[in-house]
């Protein structure tokens, strides 16, 4: 195991938030079709680029808007606990932040709400792609509602503890992937994982698969290979209650590929994906599978179920091992909201790494 302690790579961090798009991009126009549908559409490997169907080419769905929201908060959260001179990464403001920029993104979605005062997520609100309705989850939706009530934006309404709801749906777990940049402790990124994805989702296999994700990127952005990242979070998944889904979940994909070659028949025998614990199992499945970076992630959305989602899980999981590089340039430069998100990765890279910005008002994540 490398020594983690050290800061994410930027090239690592970048990948993340890229790799998510690409893969919920190319998920997105397969996500409830069956198996059989995809393939004789797209051939028996699944798209090889994006296509044109449901949001557009290379358009990205709420995954990526969520994670975006995610990350935007968390280096807020992160830059305001250095200006009052607490430790950085940490951020107890981060809940409170995240629920306010989720509550941003939910007035992109056409629903009715109170107006909520305080706005979050800064210049995302300003980007067109991000404030639109792009297959939102139910659940996040009826959590965002109940919080918008209450009209204290920055007062977390869910937590681990005391849960907003009961779902285990994988809107929290996809959306997980920007709390494993500011911590190099293991534990530390489950735990704002967790916490992160329970401001919507109550239900542990709703919440704990987040901090598997959270922690596996976490590991990977600062050097470990993708077996020792699973078992890293593996070991924290197992100090939590209500764990059973997810270990079983995982367990059941590592299992799998001892069984054969990785194919979507076998992939598909750990469910749909469309909650928490099986959606981070079928992205742990395809982002261990052998062969290149490309082919994963076709895996990874090519099955009957939560294409998108399984996808964007996986492309985070990818570029955080392998960096931008690793995906094909027709993707990188195909992807919808591609320079946002290397807009947003330089400002992570900037809060996260050796030197954050002394200056608030000079923080990148201002510009
Ligand atoms: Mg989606």
């Amino acid at each position: 195991m490398p020594d983690l302690s050290v800061y994410p790579a930027p090239d690592r961090v970048l990948g993340c938030l890229l790799g998510g798009g690409i893969g919920d991009a190319l998920g997105a126009p397969l996500e409830g079709f069956t198996l059989d549908v995809i393939r004789e559409k797209h051939g028996p490997d699944g798209p090889d680029d994006f296509v044109a169907e449901r949001f557009g080419r290379g358009a990205i769905t709420d995954d990526t808007q969520l994670t975006m929201f995610t990350a935007y908060a968390l280096v807020q959260a992160s830059a305001r606990e250095r200006a009052g001179g607490g430790a950085r990464g940490v951020g107890t403001a981060a809940p409170g932040l995240l629920q306010a920029a989720y509550l941003t993104w939910f007035r992109g979605q056409g629903e009715e709400f109170p107006d909520q005062g305080v706005e979050g997520g800064g210049w995302l609100a300003g980007e067109p792609a991000l404030m639109t309705r792009r297959g939102p989850g139910r659940s996040t939706l009826a959590a965002l509602h109940r919080a918008a009530e209450r009209r204290r934006p920055t007062v977390p309404l869910g937590t681990p503890r005391e849960p907003n709801g009961d779902s285990k749906g994988c809107g929290g777990t996809m959306r997980a992937a920007p709390c494993g940049f500011g911590h190099a402790d293991p534990a530390d990124a489950f735990e704002l994982g967790c916490r992160a994805a329970a401001l919507t989702h109550g239900h542990p296999s709703g919440y704990l698969p987040a901090g598997v994700h959270a922690a596996m990127v976490s590991a990977l952005l600062r050097g470990a290979e993708l077996e020792e990242s699973l078992h890293l979070a593996r070991e924290q998944l197992k100090r939590h209650p209500g764990n059973r889904e997810t270990l079983e979940a995982l367990g059941h994909a590592a299992s799998l590929r001892h069984e054969g070659p990785a194919t979507p028949e076998r992939l598909q025998t750990l469910g749909g994906g469309w909650t928490g614990d099986q959606a981070i199992a079928i992205a742990v499945y395809a982002a261990l599978a052998p062969g290149d970076v490309e082919s994963r992630l076709r895996l990874a959305v090519t099955h009957t179920g939560d294409s998108d989602s399984t996808g964007a899980i996986c492309g985070n999981l990818l570029g955080a091992r392998y960096g931008a590089d690793a995906f094909p340039r027709r993707w990188r430069d195909g992807l919808e909201v591609g320079s946002a998100l290397t807009r947003l990765a330089a400002a992570c890279s900037a809060e996260f790494g050796p030197n954050p910005p002394a200056d608030p008002g000079g923080h990148p994540i201002a510009q």
